[in-house]
Order: structure tokens, then sequence, then C-alpha cells
């Protein structure tokens, strides 16, 4: 028997984008629990598909289907939209979380322009095709909610160097905020989530020595890596009619890292006695 389903996403329609690992995934799996019907999206057809799976075993059949599309190409975009609104009516949620950090990313003479590009055409112009197909099947039903993942690299600059990256979520930041001003009176509210450091592939693949690792938690008050589920949760209440009269905000989920500063060593300031940084 499935459990009972919640409420908080009672009728919705959600496509989350980079469903089939990370943030994707759990955001995924959640939404469904909240009553979502959730449209798994990755460039990854097997880690869509198993996402679709966990939800069907956990929550019943019709609650998420599999659809594999390139985010940053503007047919499958298109179609992954259309795939939405022919299989559950409608779209009121859209989560851009899709998203790269190539190993090869790196400071400003060393970075080639191929990652260059290839960040930028994912990051980037894969969150405005998203945005611009959704806000179209948004309109029919008078608003909805589109959550692009950004990161705190938008709003601090990274110690290890990641040019590329670090640009392309700075543009979904400043995107995120133009869109929410220009369809505000739409009902149609677009708000960025900011996550810290996460314990997904994505970060761990990227800082692959201890020494990086270090370099990075160093920053976090909390002195964890976060958690996906962690990046779900906020994301949930984005997607909501919980947080109606939230448009244009960039949220941070950061275990404190954008509310703190370093010294000139590189460690967090912290005046508790009880406050360790390992
Ligand atoms: P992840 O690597 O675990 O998952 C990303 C998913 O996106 C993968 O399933 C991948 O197949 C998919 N994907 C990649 N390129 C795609 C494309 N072109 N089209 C469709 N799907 C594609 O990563 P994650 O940690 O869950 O990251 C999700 C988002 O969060 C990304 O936008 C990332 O930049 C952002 N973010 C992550 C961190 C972190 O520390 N992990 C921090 C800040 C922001």
């Amino acid at each position: 028997m499935s459990p009972p389903l919640g409420t908080r996403l009672a009728n919705k329609v959600a496509v989350i984008t980079g469903a089939g690992s990370g943030i994707g995934l759990e955001s995924s799996v959640l939404f469904a629990s909240e009553g979502a019907q959730v449209v798994c999206v990755d460039i990854n057809e097997k880690g869509a598909l198993a996402t679709v799976e966990k939800i069907t075993k956990m929550f019943g059949e019709k609650r998420a289907i599999a659809c594999k599309a390139d985010v940053s190409k503007e047919e499958d975009v298109k179609n992954m939209i259309k795939l939405a609104v022919s299989t559950f009516g409608k779209i009121n949620v859209l989560f851009n979380n899709a998203g790269i950090m190539h190993p090869k990313d790196d400071n400003a003479l060393t970075t080639s322009e191929d990652i260059w590009d290839l960040t930028m055409n994912i990051n980037v112009k894969g969150v405005w095709w998203g945005c611009k197909y959704a806000i179209e099947e948004m309109r029919k039903t008078g608003g909805g909610s589109i959550i692009n993942t950004a990161s705190f690299v938008a709003q601090r600059g990274a110690a290890t160097p990641q040019l590329a990256y670090t640009a392309s979520k700075g543009a979904v930041l400043a995107m995120t905020r133009e869109l929410a001003v220009v369809h505000a009176k739409e009902n149609i509210r677009f708000n960025s989530l900011c996550p810290g450091p996460l314990r997904t592939p994505l970060l761990m693949e990227f800082l692959n020595t201890e020494e990086k690792k270090h370099r990075r938690l160093v920053h976090v008050p909390m002195g964890r890596f976060g958690e996906a589920i962690e990046q779900a949760k906020a994301a949930l209440f984005l997607a909501s009619d919980e947080s109606s009269y939230m448009t244009g905000t960039d949220m941070n989920v950061d275990g404190g890292l954008c509310a703190a500063y370093v010294t000139p060593e590189g460690e967090t300031q912290a005046v508790c006695p009880h406050t360790s940084f390992q």
C-alpha cells in the first residue's frame, strides 16, 4: 500500500530537470510525495527512468513520467514542455535545475573556449529555453512558479577556480530577477535557489582531493557539506503556494556560507568556543 500523499503540491504538475541525480532526484520524489505529478527530465535517460521507478514504487502509478532531454537544445525543451501538457494537461511548476560543473573548468587563463561554451549552453541557455516554453503554458492557466538553480558562487567568488560555472550562475541569478519583474503581473513567479557546497556527484567529482574539499569547507560556518534533500525542501517551498508573495529572490541554502567572512589564513571567523571548523 502506498503511503498517503501530502497536499502541499496537490493538483500541481511539476517539470524538474536534472531529475536523475542529486537535487533533481530528491526534489522529484519530494514533490511527488506532496501530491504533484512530476515530469522527470534528464539527458541521462536511465537516471530519469530510475527516478520515475522510485516514485512509482513509493506512490503508485501515474505520479511521474520520464523525459530524455538535453536542456541546451531548444527542440528538446519544447518537447519536454509539450510532453508535460499532453500527459498531465498543464504545467504549474518548472524547476530548471540541470547544470554542469566541468572538471576542466578552471581560471581565466586555463579554461578553454569549448568548456566555456558548453557550460553556458547548459547552465544559462538551458534555463532560458525552459522559461520561454513554460511561460507560454503558464499564461494559459493563470500563473505558475519557476525555480532556477543558481549557486552561492553567483554571490561570492569561489576559492577553487571554475570561471565558466561561476559566470553561468551569475547569469542565472540576473535572468531570474528580470523574469520575475517582467512577469509578476501574470502571476508567474521566478526565484533562484542558491545551494552551498553539497555532497552530490557534481561537486564531489570536482573537489576530487581531500585538500580541495577542505579548501571549500573552511568557508561554511556549519562545517559540513549540504545534502540534496535540504535543497529539495527549499525548492518545495518555492514551488508551493506557501511562497505566493515571493518572486525575484535568491534563496540561499548554504550552511551560512554567504553570511560569513574569512581571515587572511582562509579560516571562517567564529567566536563561539564550541564551534570547530575541521
Ligand atoms: P548532479 O550532477 O548530481 O545532477 C545533475 C543532473 O543534471 C544529472 O542527472 C545530469 O545528468 C543532468 N544534466 C546534466 N546536463 C544536462 C543537460 N544538458 N540536460 C539535461 N540534464 C542534464 O548535480 P546536483 O549537485 O544535483 O546539481 C543540480 C544543480 O545544482 C546544478 O544546476 C548545479 O550547478 C547546482 N548546484 C550544485 C551544487 C553542489 O554543490 N552540488 C552547489 C550549487 C549549485
